[in-house]
């Protein structure tokens, strides 16, 4: 394995910060193809960090064992915005900026616009696949899934069924979206899947499993990694747009209090939680599924304002490609 720093810069108090990034190399002098794997743009998202952690240790090993496994190049940026990281928050610290809105346009000259441009350019030179993770906000809880950009899905899906994910997610384009590094790498023409999974601030051991199972499985079914013995098979997503995805939402300001779990196939009438008046003893709303389907969202911040997200159930599958 290589370390090297792809940017370092000083704090006003003198200390470096460095952002790595881990390769391992191909036996091969032209590598069959070449992957990337990026956490931690939102500092507080450490789901991809726990990923990125497992995948080094797993291609450390097998480096070690079956050097001739490496067809192809792996790259790990595993900590993309370091300061955010060490205090758990999902802006660039001091300014205060979103790391993942600060490309395709002009967006002047401050250390962490400098620092996306570098990470673009790295990464549209070093990867022809990219995979970036990103994990919800605070007030919900989301199954691993990957999000597409319609107008992309037909060069992403082919690589979006290895990767384990329960779902994958194929949204109409939107503005806010040009400024993000998936958009401008799919637009660079380096495929970039972007991974949703669990809730920042905590680690969900299942989730991390299926995922890292589903990167090694990507990087078999690409011919980037060939060990003796294939990674074990990955079950298909599902795939939906947002016409097939049932959004339920608080009709009251109170406490959401959930009933079931998430990552299930519910039924019709299936109670989903409650939204409750804390002070008066009042029942709210009761929170059913208003459709059959697979619950692939459900909310973890209990406080509740009208029209609040509280589930996601994907109603329908669809033929995307
Ligand atoms: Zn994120």
């Amino acid at each position: 394995m290589e370390r090297q720093a792809i940017v370092s810069y000083q704090t006003p108090s003198g200390q470096t910060v460095k952002i790595i990034k881990h390769s391992f190399l191909s036996i091969r002098r032209w590598p069959v193809k070449r992957v990337a794997f990026v956490a931690g743009l939102h500092g507080n998202e450490l789901e991809g960090i726990y990923l990125c952690h497992l995948l080094t240790r797993h291609l450390r090993g097998l480096q070690t064992s079956q050097p001739e496994a490496f067809k192809g190049e792996v790259h790990i940026y595993p900590a993309i915005n370091p300061q955010a990281i060490a205090t758990g928050n999902r802006l660039w610290p001091f300014f205060s900026v979103d790391m993942n809105r600060l490309l395709g346009g002009e967006n002047g000259k401050s250390l962490p616009a400098q620092i996306a441009g570098a990470l673009l350019d790295d990464l549209k030179s070093s990867a022809n696949i990219v995979v970036d993770f990103h994990a919800s906000n605070l007030h919900l809880n989301e199954v691993p899934q990957i999000r597409i950009i319609d107008g992309f899905h037909k060069k992403l899906i082919p690589l979006a069924v290895h990767c384990n994910t329960d779902l994958v997610w194929v949204h109409p384009p939107s503005p806010v979206f040009e400024s993000t590094l998936g958009y401008n790498l799919n637009r660079a023409k380096v495929r970039a899947l972007i991974v949703e999974s669990g809730t920042c601030l905590r680690l969900n051991c299942d989730f991390a499993n299926s995922l890292f199972n589903g990167m090694l499985n990507l990087l078999y079914q690409t011919g980037v990694l060939v060990p003796a013995e294939p990674p074990p098979p990955v079950e298909h997503p599902l795939m939906v747009q947002p016409s097939q995805v049932a959004l339920l939402q608080s009709a009251h300001a109170g406490l959401f209090v959930g009933h079931t779990k998430l990552r299930q196939h519910v039924r019709k009438g299936d109670t989903l939680g409650e939204v409750i008046d804390p002070a008066d003893g009042d029942l709210l709303q009761k929170v059913t599924a208003p459709e059959t389907g697979f619950l692939f969202t459900l909310r973890e911040h209990p406080l509740v304002y009208p029209g609040s997200p509280l589930a996601r159930i994907a109603i329908k599958e669809t033929d995307l490609l």
